[in-house]
């Protein structure tokens, strides 16, 4: 939703009608959490190349000449990227593409010992289905004039926490999934409620009963929670160099702002808040302030 600006109200509106938007950051200390690669428990076993899915809302992994002992800056449309230690000691940037990225070649700026290089990578395309859903409360397809004061208001917290980008190293990027359980709604959707053209669906939604617990997929710092008018209750953490994760719709939120979590740690239970059609846990994954696939990390991206 980076592509988004705040100042459009129209636009905003459209953007939270994209269903659930809320995240818990997490500040990790380098000193406690060393940086990790291991699979998550129950999935086949993820690399950090798996996560290369180069489409608009994927991840482009992307190797870095740097020989460096400390990582370079990159940034990619103009915000900073996140960079890891892949093989051999090589740096890695781990690249968030967003959802309305053009499909051709795009290009990093990797600063070092102020020297800056351009490093290009491919962007290629993917075709995302159409979802049709009915929402019974009118107000939460054309909302009130009063209605738009709080949407706006709350797009704005939640977009500032989106833009966050702590020092720190994620505990992990391949995550664990946050509860255990099918998964329904895809992440992409082009969605029509009620009839009517609206954002497409910035996550990735398990379809799990009230009261399930929702787990921390990695270590992290809980740097927003609400009760927003499309997200119901949500949690923001912050993973580590602008890696967040949002969960929504939650009949119980667990933790407070400023809580530093470890992975695995239970943060709410999952409810039907906010705009939904029924209880499911929303999750969105973003990196570099922007929304990708959450199956992702996960090791269910469909293609
Ligand atoms: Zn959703």
């Amino acid at each position: 939703m980076s592509a988004y600006a705040p100042r459009d109200t129209f636009r905003f509106f459209k953007v939270r009608l994209m269903g659930c938007v809320a995240a818990v950051l997490a500040q990790l200390c380098l000193s406690l959490f060393s940086l990790t690669l291991l699979p998550s428990a129950q999935a086949t076993p993820l690399t950090l190349q798996s996560l290369h899915q180069p489409v608009p809302g994927g991840v482009a992994i992307v190797p870095l000449p740097s020989a460096s002992r400390t990582p370079p800056k990159v940034t990619f449309l103009q915000k900073p990227v996140l960079v890891v230690a892949g093989q051999e000691q090589r740096w890695v940037a781990v690249v968030g593409l967003p959802l309305d990225i053009a499909v051709q070649t795009q290009v990093l700026i990797v600063t070092e010992q102020k020297t800056s290089t351009e490093i290009k990578f491919e962007v290629k395309d993917k075709k995302y289905r159409e979802q049709r859903i009915t929402v019974s409360n009118s107000r939460h397809v054309n909302p009130l004039a009063d209605d738009m004061t709080r949407i706006t208001r709350e797009l704005e917290l939640q977009n500032a926490a989106y833009r966050q980008f702590s020092p720190n190293t994620p505990s992990n990027i391949l995550l664990d999934p946050p509860v255990k359980g099918p998964l329904s709604s895809p992440f992409g959707l082009k969605r029509f409620f009620n009839g009517e053209p609206r954002a497409p669906h910035s996550g990735l939604d398990f379809a799990v009963p009230t009261g399930t617990p929702v787990v921390a997929p990695a270590a992290g710092k809980v740097i927003l929670t609400g009760d927003y008018f499309f997200n119901g209750n949500t949690v923001f953490l912050d993973h580590g160099q602008g890696l967040i994760t949002m969960y929504c719709h939650l009949s119980v939120i667990d933790v407070k702002m400023g809580d530093t979590l470890a992975r695995g740690q239970v943060l709410g239970k999952v409810g039907a808040t906010g705009r939904v059609t029924g209880a499911h846990l929303h999750w969105n994954v973003s990196l570099n302030d922007a929304r990708v696939d959450p199956a992702i990390f996960i090791g269910q991206f469909k293609p």
